[in-house]
């Protein structure tokens, strides 16, 4: 392979991946809690669609709870993604905020996702819906980029690196 086809500092290709983790791993909360709204808006849209006994579901106390707590939990977190890609522009975010956003957004996802396929019933099960879809895409994402469990390594040791 000619020389000038190496990408980075030969020898250097692990510490070139782990420079890159942190980018990684706030790509993935963005899209987690892209996800997360996507399936929220489409439940919303749907509870006021779909009438049982005669009234949409959406006018039950539980279902407003549910989307109230959804709405909640994504705005929350929103915020805080909007800091760390704010600080990931000005290359200050570090690898411990990455894993913070990564685990927590990654799991809200799935948590918000799993009420929504609630809140469509039995047609939440069918692939011919966004919602049964999403389902399914959710559950990978608490996996790949590293594991929430890794992510919670990462930021333990870093806790128990810091003088009392
Ligand atoms: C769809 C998909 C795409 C992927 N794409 C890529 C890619 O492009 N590039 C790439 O490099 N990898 C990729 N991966 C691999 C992915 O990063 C790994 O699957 C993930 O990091 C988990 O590693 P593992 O599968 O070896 O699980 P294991 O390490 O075997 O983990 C099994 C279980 O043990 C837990 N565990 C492991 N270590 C610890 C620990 N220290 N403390 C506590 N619990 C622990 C895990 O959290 C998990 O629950 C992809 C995976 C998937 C599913």
């Amino acid at each position: 392979m000619p020389d000038a086809n190496l990408l980075g500092t030969e020898g250097k290709g692990f510490v070139h991946l782990m420079e890159h983790l942190p980018l990684e791993r706030i790509s993935i909360a963005v899209a987690a809690i892209a996800a997360a709204r996507a399936a929220y808006e489409w439940t919303r849209e749907y509870v006021f669609e779909r009438k049982a006994f005669g009234k949409p579901v959406g006018d039950l106390q539980n279902t407003r709870f549910v989307l109230a707590e959804m709405l909640t939990e994504i705005e929350v977190t929103q915020s805080h993604i909007d800091r760390c890609v704010l600080a990931l522009n000005a290359g200050e975010l570090t690898a411990v905020d990455a894993a913070k956003a990564k685990w927590w957004a990654s799991e809200l996802q799935k948590r918000v996702v799993d009420r929504c396929v609630q809140l469509h019933g039995g047609y939440g099960f069918m692939m011919e819906y966004p919602i049964g879809r999403a389902f399914v895409d959710s559950r990978v994402q608490t996996l790949y980029g590293g594991t929430t469990e890794v992510m919670k390594e990462i930021i333990g040791r870093d806790i128990a690196a810091r003088p009392a």
